[in-house]
């Protein structure tokens, strides 16, 4: 391997810090997730306690930074130069990264100093590296400036930093277990999975569609759009479940027909959990977004069903839900047109559904056994090493 002229790139956890004891499972959930996305690359990964050091490869430098942008769990990350942890090592170091360093504008020097053994402090790094930089023509300013640079000092290790980035921030996948993911194609729930895998959650997605074979659903924009949430995290599971059984028992349920669909989703996704090792159903719906998605109409679709139900969009507006979609890169694919089996339900949903009248279509169009063949005839996707 060839260092990339000494640069490495450093990652802090942020919330992490937060978990007590089990912060190291976090942080080891965490390396996981980052040696799965960097398969490929070449690089040495050190895990430190506060951080996590990577060292990429010349050739993989690029491409490992891009990557770091997509990872849940890490709240900041810096493409760092790593010094001895001696005061005139460190302002060496420093000036050299300075007059390195491209813009223009006068620099503000960030200094931490985490172990507290060392004979120097945080101001005497400030004052000493500002004296050495005045020498060299280099403005500092802590006030008026445009580019800054953040050393950090640790036992054995200073790390010289000139760019910092935000991370995705959240917690690590798969921290928070899995979690079942009803799956549209539409705006709205690649958004609400994109959210459940910021909180840890890994997803076990389940679409359903009106196609005669499930490959057609998985070869429509359904796989693609699961394709680009895997950016983020590429282990989960998919479901292909054909609703043509549902469609003929549904029939005569006139205008609770689409009640009656959610109602099969929301089955089908509890009938799933045991297996998936979960107990949490994620979706997309929002509150009075559409005029299925009532208060009424909620309350009677979810009734008795056994599991935690999320709905991580409920209280957003279309506006901030859009803007996610585009933030996240599905919003253009999720557009596309597509036949969904919401929308070859009847016209006018009703709005104010009676809980009683749902169980009785329910028993009568004997649901749970559309259930139970539906998923007999699902096609399963996985993809990512467990
Ligand atoms: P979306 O943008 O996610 O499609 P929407 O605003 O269009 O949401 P609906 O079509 O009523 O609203 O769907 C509400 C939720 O029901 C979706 O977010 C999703 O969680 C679930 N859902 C809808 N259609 C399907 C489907 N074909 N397969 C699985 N889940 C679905
Ligand atoms: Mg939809």
């Amino acid at each position: 391997m060839k260092n990339a002229g000494g640069k490495i790139i450093v990652a802090k956890f942020g919330e992490l810090w937060l978990r007590g004891k089990n912060r190291s499972d976090y942080i080891s959930i965490l390396v996981g997730n980052i040696n799965m996305k960097l398969s490929g690359e070449r690089f040495v990964l050190d895990k430190l306690y506060d951080r996590i050091v990577i060292r990429p490869d010349e050739k993989s430098f690029e491409s490992v930074l891009q990557k770091m942008s997509t990872l849940f769990g890490i709240s900041a990350y810096e493409v760092t130069k790593e010094s001895a942890p001696k005061l005139q090592a460190i302002v060496k170091e420093s000036i050299r990264a300075m007059e390195d360093a491209k813009g223009k504008g006068a620099f503000r020097i960030n200094a931490h100093r985490a172990h507290k053994q060392h004979k120097f402090n945080s101001e005497k790094i400030v004052a000493e590296l500002a004296g050495a930089a005045e020498k060299k023509g280099i403005k500092v300013s802590p006030k008026k400036y445009s580019r800054e640079i953040n050393i950090s000092v640790t036992k054995d290790i200073a790390y010289i930093s000139m760019q910092r980035f935000k991370g995705l921030g959240g917690l690590p996948v798969g921290s928070s277990g899995r979690c079942i993911v009803l799956f549209s194609g539409g705006i709205d729930s690649p958004v609400a999975a994109w959210l459940a895998m910021k909180r840890g959650l890994e997803p076990v997605y389940v679409h359903m569609h009106a196609f005669p074979k499930n490959e057609d659903s998985q070869n429509s924009k359904i796989g693609s759009l699961i394709g680009m949430l895997s950016k983020y995290h590429e282990r989960h599971k998919a479901y292909y479940i054909p609703t043509h059984r549902f469609q003929m028992a549904a029939l005569g349920s006139g205008r609770y027909e689409l009640l009656m669909l959610k109602r099969f989703m929301l089955k089908t996704a509890e009938k799933l959990l045991e297996k998936e090792e979960s107990s949490m159903i994620v979706t997309g719906e929002s509150l009075g977004q559409v005029a299925s998605q009532t208060q009424a109409n909620l309350f009677a679709e979810e009734q008795g069903i056994k599991a935690s139900l999320i709905r991580p969009l409920v209280c957003f507006d279309k506006s901030e839900i859009v803007a996610l979609a585009k933030g996240i890169g599905t919003f253009d694919e999720s557009v596309k047109p597509y036949r969904d089996v919401c929308s070859i339900s009847a016209r006018h949903p009703v709005i104010n559904s009676d809980p009683e009248t749902v169980l009785k279509i329910e028993k009568r169009m004997k649901l749970d056994s559309v259930v139970s063949s539906a998923i007999k005839s699902a096609k399963i996707v996985e993809s990512g090493v467990r």
